[in-house]
C-alpha cells in the first residue's frame, strides 16, 4: 500500500497552520496575525518512509458551520476530498476554546489528529497538559509542538502516517447528546436522511441532521434537491426551534454549542491541564500587560504608539517619496518628448503616469507604515488594543470584538476595510455586528491613506504627522459615534459581554516584519498597476472626449494665429526681449485655456460641472468632482484622477511639477478645500469592492445604506467644515 496519502492542516486562525506547513513543506508562506490571512488553499508534498504526503494548509475556522468562503472552501475539501488525515493544529494555550473545532471534526467523523502547538508559550506559564490523558478522553492522537521551530513535526506527520493506517478511513463520528429536545429531533431526521441517500455518501446523516437544526444555510440549499426530505426536516427543525424558543427562550444552535462546550469542560476537568500558579512565575507578558492594557496607562500608550508611528512614517518615508515624484515627473518629460503629440502621447502622460504614477510615488510612505503596522500586529499589540478598547467601544453600543474589524479596516492606518469587515464575524450578536460592518468602513485604509498623504503635503507640509494623527482619531471618533446614532436608531438590541483572553507577546521576527510589509506593499502596487491603471485610463478616456467642437477649435485656432502674427510683427520692428516674452506668455495662457476647456467640455467634465452646483458648498470645483466619482470604484482614484485632470489642464512641456505642487498653486484649491475633502474622502461610500463585502457579510440592503448614508454623512460633515472654515 504506497498509496499518496492526503494530510488536511485545519484549526483556527492564527493557531500555527501555516508555520506548520511551512515547517512541513519547507515552503514560503504567508504568517499572519489577524484573523482570516489564510485565504488560499496551499498545498506541498513530502516524503514520509518512502511514502508520499500532499499537505493542504486550509483556510482558519472556528466552526464547521461556515459564515464566509473561506471557511466554507475548508469545510468542502473535508467532506469532498476526504483527505486522509485531518491535522487539527490548535494553540494549546487556549486549549478549551480550540477544542470546540476539534468536537466538530469528530461529529463529523473526521480522522482527526491534534496538534497542540505553541507548547513553548505553554511550557513558559509553566503549564503542563497531560497529552496521553488528553488522547485517551478524546480517542484521537495528541502531539505536542512547537510550530516556530519545527518541534514535533515529524513526530506529528508519522503518527498521522500510522493513525491512517490503522483505521482505513472508517472512522465512527462522535456522537455527542445535545439535551432532550435536540437529540430526539436528531433521532428523527436522521433516518430521513439516511432513506433518501442524499450526501449520505459523503457525511454522516446525523451530521446532516445537526446543521439543519444549526441552520446551516448551506446544507440545507444541498438537500433542496430532494424536495420531499428538505421539506421534512424543515418542518423538524422549525418545530424544534419553536419549542425551544418558548421553553428556553434560545435557539437550537446556542444549546448545541452549550453541550459541546460542556464535552470539552468535562474531559479538561480530568486534570489534563495543570498550572503552577506562584506568584514568581508571573510571566513578563503578563507583566508588561499590568502597565499597557492598565485604564489609564493603556490608552496614553496607545495614543503615544500611534502618534510615533506617524512622526516615523513621514520623517524617514519623505525623502524616498520625494525621489519617487522627481522619476515620475521625469518620467513624464521623457515621454512628453519621445512620443508625437496627439491622443496616444495624451494618454501615456495624462493618464497613466501622471495617473498611476500619483498613486505609486507614495509607495515609499506607505511601505514605513505597513512596517509598522506589521510590527505591531507580530507582536501581538492589537489584541491589547481590543482590551483597553472594550469599556469604551461598550459606551457606544459596539462590542470589545468590534476593535479589531477597525483596526484591520485602517485603525492603523493601511489596513483594508474589505477583510475588515470580514473579520466582523467573530462578533456574535448580530445588532453589533452589523453596527461594526457599517462604521469600519470609515477608518484609514491604505487606498485612502495616499489621498491624505497627497492633500496634507500640498498645504500641511510642516505639521504632516500631526495631521495623520488628527486624521486617524477623526476616524475613530467618527465610527463611534455613527455607531452611536446607528445603534439608537435602525439597529437597536441589547449590548453582549465581551470575553478575551491575552495571548502572549512574541517578538516579531525581522524576516516575518518584512514579509508582511512586503506583501501588504506588493498588493499595493499591484492594484495600482492594475484596477488603478484600468480606471486611470477609462477616467482618461472620458476625460478626454468628446473633444473640443471644430469651431470652437478652430477659433482658438484663430486667436492663436492673431497673437502670432503680432509677436512676428514685432520681431521684425526689432521689439525688446520682454515684448516677446510677453507675446509668449499669451499664447501659453491660451493654450491652457483651450486645456481647460477641452477638460470641461469632456463627458467627465460635464459630469463634474454638472455637479458643481451642489458641491461647491463643499468647496469643490468640477475636477475634484470627477476625482470623488471616480473614488467610488477605488479611494487611490482620486489621487489617480487629480492627477490626470490637472495635468489635461494644462500644457507645459517644462511641467515636472508633483501633483501636490500642482493643488497647491491652484488658486481655487486652499487648505479649507483640503481639509474639507479629506473629510469627504474618511466619511463618504465605502468602495465598490468593500460594499460588496459588506453585502455578502449583512444584506444588500444595508449595502446601500451605507452607500447612500455615508455619502449623505460625508457631504454634511464637509459642507459644515468647508462653510465654518472659510468664514473663520
Ligand atoms: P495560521 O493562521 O494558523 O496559519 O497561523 P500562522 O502560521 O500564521 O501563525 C500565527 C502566529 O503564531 C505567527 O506569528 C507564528 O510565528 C506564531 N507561531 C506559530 N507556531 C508557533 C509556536 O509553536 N510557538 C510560538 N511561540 N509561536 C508560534
Ligand atoms: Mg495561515
Amino acid at each position: 500500500m504506497s498509496e499518496k496519502l492526503t494530510f488536511a492542516l485545519a484549526g483556527n486562525p492564527n493557531s500555527g497552520k501555516t508555520t506548520m506547513f511551512n515547517a512541513l513543506t519547507g515552503a514560503r508562506q504567508h504568517v499572519g496575525n489577524y484573523p482570516g490571512v489564510t485565504v488560499a488553499k496551499k498545498e506541498g508534498l513530502l516524503r514520509v518512509d518512502g511514502r508520499d504526503v500532499r499537505v493542504v494548509d486550509l483556510p482558519g475556522t472556528y466552526s464547521l458551520t461556515p459564515y464566509s468562503q473561506e471557511e466554507l472552501a475548508a469545510r468542502n475539501f473535508l467532506i469532498n476530498e476526504k483527505p486522509h488525515a485531518v491535522i487539527d493544529v490548535l494553540d494549546a494555550n487556549t486549549l478549551e476554546r480550540s477544542l470546540y473545532l476539534a468536537v466538530q471534526f469528530l461529529e463529523l467523523g473526521a480522522p482527526l489528529i491534534l496538534a497542540l502547538n505553541m507548547m513553548d508559550e505553554v511550557r513558559r506559564r509553566r503549564m503542563t497538559i497531560d497529552t496521553a490523558k488528553l488522547s485517551e478522553l478524546m480517542g484521537v492522537p495528541v502531539v505536542e509542538t512547537i510550530a516556530r521551530d519545527g518541534e514535533g513535526k515529524e513526530a506529528l506527520i508519522r503518527e498521522a502516517v500510522a493513525y491512517t493506517e490503522a483505521n482505513r478511513g472508517k472512522v465512527e463520528p462522535l456522537r455527542l447528546s445535545y439535551g432532550r429536545d435536540i437529540d430526539a429531533a436528531l433521532d428523527e431526521m436522521e433516518p430521513l436522511v439516511k432513506g433518501s441517500g442524499l450526501l449520505a455518501s459523503l457525511v454522516p446523516a446525523r451530521w446532516v441532521a445537526l446543521k439543519f437544526l444549526e441552520g446551516d444555510p448551506d446544507i440545507i440549499a444541498m438537500s433542496q434537491r430532494d424536495k420531499a426530505l428538505a421539506a421534512a426536516l424543515t418542518s423538524i427543525a422549525d418545530r424544534v426551534a419553536a419549542h425551544v424558543r418558548r421553553t428556553e427562550n434560545t435557539h437550537p444552535e446556542s444549546i448545541i454549542a452549550d453541550h459541546r462546550y460542556g464535552y470539552i469542560a468535562a474531559l479538561l476537568r480530568e486534570g489534563v491541564v495543570r498550572k503552577d500558579t506562584t506568584a514568581e512565575n508571573l510571566r513578563l507578558s503578563d507583566r508588561v500587560d499590568k502597565v499597557v492594557t492598565n485604564a489609564f496607562l493603556g490608552p496614553l500608550i496607545m495614543l503615544a504608539v500611534l502618534y510615533g508611528m506617524f512622526q516615523l512614517t513621514f520623517a524617514v518615508g519623505e525623502i524616498p517619496m520625494g525621489w519617487l515624484e522627481a522619476f515620475f515627473g521625469w518620467l513624464g518629460g521623457v515621454a512628453e518628448a519621445s512620443i508625437p503629440e496627439g491622443l496616444f502621447q495624451s494618454l501615456v502622460v495624462s493618464g497613466v503616469i501622471d495617473g498611476v504614477g500619483g498613486v505609486l510615488g507614495f509607495v515609499p510612505l506607505i511601505l514605513v507604515m505597513f512596517l509598522c503596522l506589521s510590527f505591531l500586529e507580530d507582536l501581538g499589540y492589537m489584541a491589547r488594543l481590543a482590551y483597553i478598547l472594550d469599556r469604551v467601544f461598550k459606551l457606544f453600543g459596539l462590542h470589545g470584538s468590534s476593535v479589531m474589524p477597525f483596526i484591520v479596516s485602517g485603525g492603523i492606518p493601511g489596513g483594508c476595510a474589505v477583510p475588515g469587515v470580514m473579520a466582523a464575524r467573530t462578533l456574535r450578536s448580530a445588532p453589533e455586528r452589523l453596527a461594526t460592518i457599517l462604521t469600519a468602513p470609515f477608518m484609514s485604509c491604505g487606498a485612502k491613506v495616499p489621498v491624505y498623504i497627497l492633500l496634507i503635503g500640498a498645504f500641511f507640509p510642516e505639521a504632516a504627522g500631526n495631521a495623520m494623527f488628527a486624521l486617524t482619531l477623526g476616524a475613530w471618533a467618527m465610527a463611534l459615534l455613527v455607531a452611536r446614532l446607528l445603534r439608537g436608531t435602525v439597529i437597536k438590541g441589547a449590548a453582549t459581554p465581551f470575553l478575551m483572553e491575552l495571548p502572549p507577546y512574541r517578538i516579531p521576527t525581522p524576516r516575518g516584519v518584512l514579509i508582511h510589509t512586503w506583501e501588504r506593499g506588493w498588493q499595493y502596487i499591484k492594484k495600482a498597476g492594475t484596477i488603478i491603471l484600468a480606471i486611470s485610463v477609462l477616467l482618461w478616456a472620458a476625460m478626454t472626449f468628446p473633444s473640443l467642437p471644430d469651431d470652437q477649435a478652430a477659433d482658438f485656432e484663430a486667436r492663436r494665429g492673431t497673437i502670432q502674427a503680432e509677436m512676428d510683427a514685432a520681431a521684425q520692428a526689432g521689439a525688446a526681449e520682454e515684448a516677446l516674452a510677453a507675446f509668449e506668455g499669451r499664447l501659453a495662457d491660451l493654450d491652457n485655456a483651450q486645456a481647460e476647456e477641452a477638460l470641461r467640455n469632456s463627458l467627465a467634465g460635464r459630469v463634474g460641472t454638472a455637479l458643481e452646483g451642489l458641491t461647491s458648498l463643499a468647496g469643490y470645483d468640477w475636477r475634484t468632482n470627477i476625482a470623488l466619482v471616480g473614488g467610488f470604484a477605488a479611494k487611490e482614484v482620486i489621487v489617480s484622477t487629480l492627477g490626470t485632470a490637472y495635468s489635461l489642464g494644462e500644457v507645459d512641456p517644462e511641467e515636472t511639477d508633483s501633483l501636490s505642487a500642482r493643488l497647491a498653486a491652484d488658486p481655487a484649491f486652499g487648505p479649507w478645500t483640503a481639509i474639507s475633502l479629506l473629510v469627504f474622502t474618511m466619511l463618504y461610500a465605502p468602495c465598490f469592492v468593500t460594499v460588496v463585502a459588506i453585502a455578502k457579510e449583512s444584506s444588500w440592503g444595508w449595502a446601500v445604506f451605507s452607500m447612500i448614508f455615508n455619502t449623505a454623512l460625508a457631504f454634511g460633515a464637509a459642507t459644515l467644515v468647508y462653510q465654518v472654515g472659510t468664514r473663520l
